[in-house]
């Protein structure tokens, strides 16, 4: 058991740090060893796991408009506005948790 503990430990994140990946993962790679720390995670946080949803859905709903109208949805929300969106997709979710 301690053996197992000392394998998983570095592999164990808080859910602060998993929002913070979820939220990156949706612009950039994360790189292997962060998709295992957070599929990791998410398989026993089950609030991490529906906001992972959330991210998703919110980015696919803006892809989707960014094919249907032919814009880039994402280049007109500028950087500032993305941050503000995911710090209250962010808030909003940590009042719940
Ligand atoms: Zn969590």
């Amino acid at each position: 058991m301690k053996l197992l503990i000392l394998i998983l430990k570095p592999l164990l994140i808080q859910c602060r740090q998993a929002s913070e990946l979820m939220s990156k993962e949706i612009d950039t790679s994360i790189g292997f060893s962060n998709k295992v720390r957070l599929a990791l995670h998410n398989a026993m946080c089950l609030p991490c796991a529906y906001l992972r949803k959330q991210y998703r859905f919110i980015d696919s709903v803006l892809r989707r408009m960014e094919t249907m109208h032919q814009v880039h949805v994402h280049e007109h929300l500028d950087n500032e506005k993305k941050v503000l969106l995911k710090k209250q997709l962010r808030e909003f979710f940590e009042k719940e948790h």
